[in-house]
Parts: C-alpha cells; structure tokens; sequence
C-alpha cells in the first residue's frame, strides 16, 4: 500500500498461520514443540539429537554501518531477506533475531521486529513479553544477588554451628557442602555481580542497598543494570546444551574472597536453583514473518554494553532445519564494528560455526549524517539535508561505509552492502551507494525494497546472498585468545576501530591483573562501547583518526566466556528520554488492541 501504513498497522491486517502448522511445514515433530498461545512456540533441544548427521546449511549475518540513533533496518533486512529467499527464490530459510529489550521499546528505538512490509508477527507478541524469557534471566539474576548479600550478612552474624560449619572436619565435607557450610568471606569491595531491570530506570544507575536495621550495617553502593546486559542473558546466547548451561551459570564468578580467589554462583550453593529458573528460556521461540516464513527469536544481549547477538542454539537448530541448500539469517546488533567484531570473535568462537557471508545494511540518511549532515534525533523531524537530494554529504559519508566493509574483511567473509532504500532517496544517490560499495570491495551491492514492498523488494540481494555464499569462507578469528588481555584489546581498538591506541584507568589495570592472575586471561573480548562512533565519541561520525581509546573499567563474565572492558563513560543501565515511546503506547480496552508499538 502507499503511503505504506504503520507496523502495527500491516502487522495486524495479516492474520498468521497456526504455529503447530508452521512447526509441521518446516519438519518439526509434534513432540518437539511447546506451544504458547496462537502464534509462538518453543522448541525443544532433542531436535538437535534427531537432526545431529543432517548437513549445516548457509550461515548469513547481517551487520551494519554506524547508525543513526533510529536505526538503519538491519532487522527490516534480516526478514526481507528471508521472505525473498524462502517465498520468491523456494529456498529454505530461517531468521534467527534477538528479542528485544523493554528498554528501548518503551523508550527510544522502539521494537525490533522489523518494520513495513518485513515483519515478525505479531509484532506486539514479539515486542513485549514474548514467552518471559527476559523476566526469567532478570529472576536467576536477582536470585543471585540476593544470595550474595544474605550470604555476607549471615556469615558475619551468625554462630559456626548455626551455618552449619564443622570447623573440627572440614575434609569430611563433599564439594555441595562446601558451598552450602563453607565461609565463603567475601570481599564486599570486590563485588561485580549487579542486579538487573529489563527498564532504563537512570535512577538505579548508583544506589545504597541493605539500609533496614535488620540487614545490621551491612548497607553497601550498589547498582543496577538493564536485564540484557545481565551474564545471564550472555550465557542463554551463548551456550549450546542444558548441562553447558548449568556449567556456565556455577561458573560465574561474582566477587573475590579475601584472599584474592574468585567466588562463583557454585560456591553459593545457587547453580541448581539458577537453572531450574532458566530451564524454559533456553528452548528457541518460533514465530513467523509477514510471508509466513520462519523466525527463532532468542536471546537480546545489546550490542554495545553486551555481545549483541541472538542465541547460538537457535542458529544451530535452524542451521539444521533448513537443510544443506538452504540460509540461515542472523542479525549483529548496531554497527559491524561492535556487533559484527563480536558475532565473529566470540560467538563463532564459542559454536564453531563458520560463516558464509556478511550483509552490510546501510541507509542514504546514516551516510549523509557521517558526511557532515546535521545530527539526527528521535521524535525531531528530519533536516532538509535529509528529505532532499545531497550527492555530496553521501559522498563524504560512505567512508563509514569503506571502513566497515574493511571491518567485515579482516575476517575474511564476503561482504554484500543492502542499501535499505527510503522514500525520499534519488536514483543518483543509490547508485553513488552503491558504486562507491563495490569500490571499496563489497562483493556486490544492492538497493533493498523490502520495507515497502516486502519480499519482493528483496529478491536481488538475496541472489547475491547465494552467490557470495557458494563461494566458499575463508573466515579467521581477529586474535588468539592466548594473547595478554591488554594486546586483544589494542588489536580491536587498532584494527577495528582505528584508534592509536588504548589508555587504561588504574582500575581497569588492577583489573585486567587480577583476572589475568586468577588464570582468565585467555578468554575473548566484549568491549562495551558506544553504538553511534566508530570511537568512544558518539559525537565523531565518519571515520575518527588519531583517537586513544580510553577503557575506564573492565569486568570479567566467566560463565558466559570473555572479558568485558568498559570504553570512556559506557553506562550499563541506559535512561530514558525526554520524549519515551510510552506515551504513544496505549491499549484499547474495547477491543484489547495495543496501540503505538513500532
Ligand atoms: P535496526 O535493526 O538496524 O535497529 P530496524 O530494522 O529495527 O533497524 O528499523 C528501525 C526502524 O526504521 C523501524 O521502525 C522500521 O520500521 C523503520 N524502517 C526501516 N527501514 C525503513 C525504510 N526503508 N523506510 C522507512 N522506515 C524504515
């Protein structure tokens, strides 16, 4: 339709097909899935054993260039692109998405189901709550931390014989014992594990906890952090089984002792609890596109206070599914240079999988911003610059587009650049795109329609997706893990972002040592930087040169497998702005239809 209607809008007018029909056409037996209402169900992990000697098929991600605070499409292209494969081309294919946080849906950004005519539907079902998946990360999280308080404020209140410790034998203790009556003493000082609200609340970014008479003095400073950034969240991404995830989650470590030797979620006696509370949410959930296509939606770690990738045990139930010939779709949030590094770096890392291709998504308007247009600001309308032909700004811009492209290189993927076309852009400046994208060495480059025509708009890059594909990865990681945790972090700033080079703060030094002396020093890197800058300046578009990247703290998420080191003044709890999205979000109690969701 023109003017093409709202997301919610087209989302509703489509009526999706029953879930258990959708899980039969894709070759799901009836047992395999758990079906949640109409539209959503979860899949079970025994798939995997049934489907372990069928061959991969296709693995595609989709990054992009240094956005807009709006966002450029990358999960518009991700479903447009699996609507040609599967409803134009008749190639099995299967879109692997995060789920979004409630952070940006109420504030912001809004959803991420895509938009126009590429689409999850229903789309208010993949915008709230889903199948609770985030409300049972934020639930073992704060489990977790509860356990950690009571935990120093029982072991210094209370008798030897009253914690159930047996000074006199301590050897007569088996490993759970230890955890459960063992003084754990640890540091409070040294406390990293924060508790999590799936809001951008600003107002718990720093606080006082435990200030009743009943929690003794033991009152502390202590923060909380948005449910996507939570380890939790990390581990449901990353892990690959149920007893892997039980591992990881007893081997995340929350504090030091005072000793100096890491305290774990085991030695707090809370992994069998952890996991019981996560047992639902690590089974993929399976939705549907506009096209009725498939979609697992998994896992939403942010990209750049997190991995910012989608779960790697619903790529590899799809990656089965679709079959030797057909493409699995997965979305990196934000730019290639933090979701993409990552999806590369650490999620490859932890599954194994090798990827085929790089789509690149980039827009006229993200371009004409890095070429020195006037900045762009949710809720304020567009400049001139924007809504007119500007060969020149889109000119000088595509060098974000070059530098990503070379990003997307140093692993040694073929890169394909979707120009997600908005109305107001001229033919002059897609094809300058476009030209300017092969010049850089994009394996090809095409204008992407899907957002106003669905599938159909999409067919032309998804011919390059297959050709690009059939030619084979050469992929390599950026780094050994070997390497000190200081030289993998200078290797991502140098080679990645184009810094000169780091400046560590004296913190983020004692850190680094600690950890490397408490034998982590070998796990990948999570940086958490701005999504806005190639730098650490959300200001500095384009390309910025000559900059110091300046690492004001690192953390360290064992259970989830990496290092986490914290660019300039990187907040892991974000905040809302003066104009949230939910004040457009209403329900009609009438008919019980949620209104302004986009
Ligand atoms: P990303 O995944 O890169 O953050 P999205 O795919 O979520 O971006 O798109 C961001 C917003 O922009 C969505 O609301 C979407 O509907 C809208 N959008 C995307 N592509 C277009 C387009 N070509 N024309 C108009 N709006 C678009």
């Amino acid at each position: 339709l023109s003017p093409v209607p709202s997301d919610l809008e087209i989302s509703r007018a489509q009526t999706p097909k029953a879930v258990d029909v959708l899980a039969k056409e894709i070759g799901l037996l009836a047992d395999e899935i758990e079906i949640y209402g109409k539209s959503k169900a979860k899949v079970r992990l025994s798939l995997l054993e049934r489907l372990k000697d069928q061959a991969d098929g296709k693995y595609v991600l989709v990054a992009g260039i240094t956005p807009t605070p709006l966002g450029e499409g990358k999960s518009t292209v991700t479903v447009g692109l699996v609507q040609a494969l599967t409803a134009h081309l008749n190639i099995n294919s299967f879109a692997c998405l995060r789920q979004p946080s409630q952070g940006p849906t109420f504030g912001v950004k809004g959803g991420a189901a895509g938009g126009g005519y590429a689409q999850v539907i229903p789309m208010e079902e993949f915008n709230l709550h889903l199948t609770g998946d985030i409300h049972a990360i934020t639930a073992a999280n704060n489990l977790l931390a509860a356990a950690i308080d009571t935990r120093i404020l029982h072991e210094n209140t209370q008798t030897d014989k009253k914690l159930g410790i047996n000074k006199t034998d301590p050897s007569a203790l088996t490993e759970e014992e230890v955890s459960k009556f063992a003084r754990l003493n640890i540091d409070p000082s040294t406390i990293t594990w924060q508790r999590v609200l799936d809001t951008n609340d600003r107002f718990l970014r720093k606080m006082t906890i435990g200030q009743a008479p009943t929690e003794k003095g033991y009152s502390r400073q202590a923060q909380f952090d948005i449910a996507v950034a939570s380890e939790i969240m990390a581990v449901l991404a990353l892990t690959d089984s149920l007893a892997d995830m039980k591992e990881r989650l007893g081997r995340m470590v929350v504090a030091s002792d005072k000793d100096g030797q890491p305290v774990t979620a085991e030695d707090l006696g809370v992994t069998g609890a952890l996991t019981v509370l996560m047992k639902d949410a690590i089974k993929p959930n399976l939705m549907q596109t506009l096209e009725g296509t498939p979609v697992f939606v998994h896992a939403g770690p942010f990209a750049n206070i997190a991995h910012g990738n989608s779960s790697v045990l619903a790529d590899k139930i799809a990656l089965k599914l679709v079959g030797q010939e057909g493409f699995v779709v997965t979305e990196a949030g934000f730019g290639a240079d933090i979701g993409m590094e990552k999806f590369f770096n650490i999620k490859c890392r932890a599954s194994g999988l090798v990827p085929n291709a790089v789509v690149l998504v980039a827009t006229v308007r993200a371009l004409k911003m890095h070429g020195g247009g006037p900045s762009v600001t949710a809720g304020v309308p567009l400049k001139r610059e924007y809504t007119e032909e500007n060969i020149q700004l889109v000119a000088d811009g595509c060098c974000n587009l070059q530098k990503q492209i070379q990003i997307a290189q140093l692993f040694g993927v073929p890169v394909i650049v979707a120009l997600n076309v908005f109305k107001t852009d001229t033919r002059a400046e897609i094809d300058l795109v476009c030209e300017l994208a092969k010049r850089a060495g994009a394996f090809d480059a095409v204008p992407c329609y899907h957002w106003s025509i669905g599938g159909k708009g999409t067919v032309e890059l998804a011919r390059a997706v297959r050709e690009a594909a059939s030619k084979g990865s050469r992929f390599r990681f950026l780094y050994d893990v070997q390497l000190p945790i200081v030289e993998k972090i200078r290797t991502i700033a140098q080679a990645v972002y184009g810094a000169k080079d780091i400046e560590l703060s004296p913190e983020a030094q004692s850190k680094i040592d600690r950890y490397t002396q408490q034998g982590f020093g070998n796990l990948p890197i999570c940086m958490a930087k701005t999504h806005l800058s190639l730098s650490h300046q959300p200001d500095k578009k384009g390309v910025p040169r000559d900059f110091i990247l300046p690492i004001s703290d690192v953390r360290a998420s064992i259970g989830a497998g990496f290092i986490y080191p914290l660019v300039g003044t990187m907040s892991t709890m974000p905040g809302l702005p003066t104009r949230p999205c939910f004040y457009d979000i209403d329900l009609d109690t009438e008919t019980e239809q949620v209104k302004g969701l986009f």
